[in-house]
């Protein structure tokens, strides 16, 4: 058909109208990506339900398949073979094999879904937060067996952690699978339960009741996750969508076309011809072969010679697109992971110090004035300390309570202003959505998610 991007509409100066050229591609038929973390209690039913959803949808083959079920027998653990679907990326990956990996994206109908921090079934919670500073969406899986949700949903549990955290990171869709809905009859009964009970606490932590859909299902079984339910006992009183279906049906976050270009390195390889690679996700504007850029902060510039997209060249890509340019005039040591590429006119700050909103998780330590933290941001980490409490704030209300708290304790949400040692390229959460999200680690965990709202020390 007609590809956007190549058909293209060129002013005088040989350059793109890149707006046009994005009303051209929106109208066509490409899938438009969307960036999904799914969150829930520890043993909630998480990889197997996402290895199932991607087994079912044919993103795993049927001999991988075959090897993981033989294997997990062998070790009596029968269950486990589909959530070992998505350890093996992580295995991939620490072979070193980067980028999307074929098992961290599935396409609906309508969708390209790329699973964030690709859950290696070991570590899927650290990872989980990392993600969720990148998310536009978020699945919660609840274990629906009798006991296990509200463990989940207690005080401690994460399933209220997790939800809340996203959404002070300004994720505001959420589907619900309400999992493991086998081991409770498939009971209707048990579903209007906990609809009842979290769509009481969602809406206090911020979601709108339209933007939340709860899908019964179970990722062992494989019941409702692609297709309408075969079990009887599910099938007679559910008639919604799958939870694939539901997937589909979330919205598009906006994307920021028409603002000057912030595109964040992910990764520098050296690919075939001259010049080199460089991958990432461009957060906002567009970029054509041709253009200039700034790279920061080192602030050097360079020269796009191709702009490809799941290697495709294209004529330009633009805000939400996942992308591989091949760049010239710059050495390729000063483009790093976590280099952030914009229009030389118009670039991002380098900045020192910043305020911000954070909410803080379920910690030991109270946070005081000095406080050593990790700043993680986009693909980069940085050391810094807490410069000031500024406020502590009501928890859903977002209200002033407190001025000046001596210290911050778990759970609790608070501004504060943040001293980097090294200057960093951020931007303002209401400026750039995606570029206005970080998270704190203290001791190797996340203590805290926050947002960027004001700067107060600019160091280019
Ligand atoms: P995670 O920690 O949330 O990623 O959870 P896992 O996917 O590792 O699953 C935890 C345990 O629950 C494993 O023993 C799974 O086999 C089991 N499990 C997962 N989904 C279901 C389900 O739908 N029904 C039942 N009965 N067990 C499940």
């Amino acid at each position: 058909g007609d590809t956007p991007g190549r058909s293209a509409t060129k002013s005088k100066a040989g350059k793109l109208d890149l707006m046009k050229e994005y009303e051209k591609r929106k109208a066509s038929n490409d899938k438009e990506n969307l960036n999904m973390v799914v969150i829930g209690h520890v043993d909630a039913g998480k990889s197997t339900l996402m290895g199932h959803v991607l087994y079912q949808l044919g993103f795993v083959n049927k001999k991988t398949m075959h090897k993981y079920e033989q294997e997990s027998r062998k070790l009596g653990k029968a269950s486990f073979a589909y959530a070992w679907v998505l350890d093996e990326t992580d295995e991939e990956r620490s072979r070193g094999v980067t980028m999307d990996v074929a098992q961290t994206r599935f396409e609906t109908k309508s969708r390209v879904i790329t699973l964030l921090d690709a859950p290696g079934h070991k570590d899927f919670i650290p990872n989980m937060i990392t993600g969720a500073a990148q998310a536009d969406v978020a699945i919660l899986v609840v274990n629906a067996t009798r006991g296990e949700f509200e463990t989940g949903f207690e005080s401690g549990g994460q399933t209220r952690e997790h939800a809340m955290l996203i959404r002070s990171l300004g994720v505001s869709q959420l589907v619900v699978a309400i999992n493991k809905m086998d081991t409770v009859g498939w009971l209707k009964d048990r579903y209007e339960e906990i609809v009842k009970k979290l769509a009481q606490f969602l809406k206090q932590a911020g979601f709108k009741e339209n933007d939340i859909a709860y899908i019964p299902c179970s990722g062992l079984a494989g019941e409702n996750l692609t297709s309408a339910p075969t079990v009887a006992a599910l099938a007679t009183w559910y008639t919604g969508p799958t939870l694939v279906e539901q997937i589909d049906n979330f919205k598009l976050p906006e994307r920021q076309v028409s603002k000057p270009l912030r595109m964040c390195v992910s990764d520098v390889f050296k690919g075939m011809g001259s010049g080199f690679s460089v991958a990432g996700v461009i957060h906002a504007g567009a970029v054509q072969p041709g253009d200039r850029l700034l790279v920061m902060p080192q602030g050097e510039l360079l020269t796009v010679k191709g702009v490809l997209i799941d290697d495709l060249p294209m004529q330009c890509a633009f805000a939400g697109d996942n992308v591989v340019l091949t760049v010239t005039g710059i050495d390729m040591s000063n483009v790093t992971v976590g280099s952030i590429l914009c229009l030389p006119n118009d670039p991002i700050k380098a900045v020192t110090r910043f305020t911000a909103r954070i909410v803080l998780l379920n910690i030991d330590v109270p946070i005081t004035k000095g406080f050593p933290v990790v700043f993680h941001y986009l693909s980069t980490s940085e050391p810094a300390h807490i410069h000031k409490l500024v406020s502590l704030l009501h928890k859903s209300t977002g209200e002033v309570t407190k001025k000046k708290p001596r210290c911050l304790v778990k759970n609790s949400s608070a501004v504060i202003e943040l001293q980097l040692d090294r200057p960093v390229c951020i931007e303002l959460y209401k400026d750039y959505k995606a570029l206005g999200r970080f998270m704190l680690r203290y001791a190797g965990s996340t203590i805290a998610a926050g947002l960027i709202t004001e700067v107060s020390a600019i160091s280019l």
